[in-house]
């Protein structure tokens, strides 16, 4: 249809222009040429006869009708889990039935991430990448990631590996990438319980140096998981400082986020302070009975650090059960050398009672979210060989069995090689509201997908959930604002030049959606159920989703940051 001519590749035309900066929004049509934008005067393209206006209908290769929708940059996922998922590909050995909805394939997961409006995922989070590692480890770390991504998706020795791997599996949205702690330090030291020596510090921070230089996105850390748990301050400053001299952020899975939160927090601010390194919490939360309210603490302290001039911000899910591993449960040194430590010490009668003593009685330093919640929190998310056992908690399991909930869970992990992921419902909405309504608060799904099993319905629903139920029914924050957390924020944040915003010359990564419709379907019984209100979405300037169903249009890349 592109005629000799033809001024615009795509036109978004008679919508309600909401530009990602947080400005009122106003009526404006959208050109896009050669993956760019120009923002034309409403109307100018609309109306029989209008064929010699500037943007006119006629001079489009491709129209989509906006009228009575928004239209927004698209949305960045500053928080994900998804490193690997595409590598699974559409026939991945994780296929198998899902209990949900669909089949839990890796083409659905895929799927779920740009259907609910995302452009832009970033991965790479809480200490947890596919890269970097020493050539001699990579072998051993392939092993572990397997475990960990639910299928075969490969360890790489840097940044370039980790694209050049994506580069070969089209994809609808942009894919960018942090460097995780956890798995440099895996990648240099192994999954062991010791500080760094100081060659292996350095050659964590040149491994870290040459991925940042490439186009990695930040540093992460998980100082609740192994092996990040095993690394003091000082380590975590000395890398922090080979981010900063990027100029790229320090984004933290705080090393407790229940009753020791604001210590943990302290400990992130004076990473901060001591590398230079700007701070991004993730996933801001207060969790466990003796956290909740906490963050009338948390947040004054936050605004306080931006105030006197701290570069901090946080991201933040809509929902009030998180989702992790269940090996997290156990206190850190059960993990201590791997997965494969781990199932061989559930064997172990005697380190079974110890890890029972441990949660019952805590250890310094270790979050324990059993003890400050319980096991009647603790749901099982994902475990391959026990489908029966997904959306029961192990509470629930453990009566039904007339056993201890810690030999419940210890057997579940054995006859899963240590790989169950759960959900813990371990917060208050008073919390989640309040982290939402900070305004240096953007938007993460810290979505883990995952085949099969029930995921945290957030790595489908996130997104419309915020428009939705926080914005249209709540009225917690208007919808510009809740657009600028879910775009222009979250790329200045991790330096997504071009993106994030609408504007002449900017990307043309789109979303189009109903104001008065959108809304999240997903549910912990029906994980991936594809929101509603979500038009269509454009990624680099093709149309991925139209009518709320993907177009088959891949024009995805991992960005070089
Ligand atoms: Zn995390």
């Amino acid at each position: 249809m592109t005629g000799a001519g033809t001024r615009f590749d795509l036109l978004v035309r008679g919508g309600l222009v909401v530009d990602g900066t947080g400005r009122p929004a106003r009526p404006a049509d959208v050109g896009v040429s050669g993956g760019r934008l120009t923002v034309l005067p409403p109307g100018s393209s609309s109306g029989p006869g209008s064929g010699s206006s500037p943007g006119s209908a006629a001079d489009a290769a491709e129209v989509l009708d906006a009228r009575g929708r928004v239209v927004s940059p698209g949305f960045v996922d500053v928080h994900t889990h998804s490193d690997g998922v595409a590598l699974l590909g559409p026939a991945g050995d994780g296929d198998r039935p899902g209990n949900g909805s669909g089949d839990g394939s890796g083409r659905e997961l895929v799927r779920a991430s740009v259907l609910q409006g995302v452009t832009t995922e970033i991965c790479g989070n809480c200490g947890s990448s596919l890269f970097p590692a020493l050539q001699e480890r990579l072998a051993a770390m392939r092993a572990e990631t397997r475990i960990t991504f639910g299928g075969d998706v490969g360890a790489y020795a840097d940044f370039a590996g980790f694209a050049a791997a994506h580069a070969g599996v089209p994809r609808a949205n942009h894919l960018a990438s942090l460097v995780g702690h956890g798995t440099l330090r895996a990648g240099v030291l192994g999954p062991v319980d010791r500080p760094a020596r100081p060659a292996e510090l350095r050659a964590m921070c040149a491994l870290l140096d040459a991925s940042l230089t490439q186009g990695a996105a930040g540093l992460s850390t998980g100082l609740i998981y192994t092996p990040g748990s095993y690394a003091g301050t000082a380590e975590v400053v000395a890398l922090a400082e080979v981010a900063a001299r990027h100029g790229k952020p320090y984004v933290t899975h705080l090393r407790d986020e229940m009753s020791r939160v604001e210590e943990a927090l302290e400990e992130a601010v004076e990473i901060s302070r001591r590398s230079g390194a700007a701070l991004h919490v993730s996933h801001h939360k207060t969790a466990g009975r003796y956290a909740w309210g906490r963050t009338e603490r948390t947040l004054p302290r936050l605004a306080e650090l931006r105030a006197g001039g701290m570069d901090v911000t946080c991201d933040v899910y809509p929902y009030t059960a998180g989702s992790t591993a269940l090996a997290a449960m156990l206190p850190p040194w059960a993990n201590d050398g791997g997965l494969r430590a781990l199932t061989a010490r559930l064997g172990d009668p005697a380190q079974r009672d110890r890890m029972r003593r441990a949660i019952a009685e805590g250890v310094p330093g270790w979050e324990n979210t059993v003890g400050n919640g319980g096991w009647d929190r603790i749901s099982v998310a994902c475990a391959p060989r026990h489908p029966r056992a997904e959306g029961a908690t192990i509470a629930d399991l453990a009566a039904a069995a007339g056993a201890d909930p810690l030999d419940v869970a210890a057997d579940l992990l054995v006859a899963e090689d240590g790989e169950v992921t759960i959900i813990s419902h371990s917060m208050i909405e008073e919390d989640v509201r309040r982290v939402l309504a900070a305004p240096y608060a953007m938007i993460g799904s810290d979505g883990v997908p995952k085949p099969g099993g029930r995921p945290h319905p957030r790595w489908a629903g996130t997104f419309p959930r915020v428009l939705g139920r926080y914005v249209r029914e709540l009225g917690l924050f208007g919808l510009e604002e809740a657009v600028h957390k879910m775009t222009g924020m979250a790329a200045a944040r991790f330096g997504l030049t071009g993106r994030g915003v609408i504007r002449d010359g900017a990307h043309a990564d789109l979303v189009v959606f109903d104001p008065a419709a959108v809304a999240d379907r997903a549910t912990f019984t029906e994980p991936l159920l594809p929101p509603t209100g979500v038009d269509a979405v454009v990624v680099g300037g093709a149309v991925v989703v139209r009518d709320g169903e993907e177009t088959g249009a891949r024009p995805g890349r991992v960005l070089a940051l």
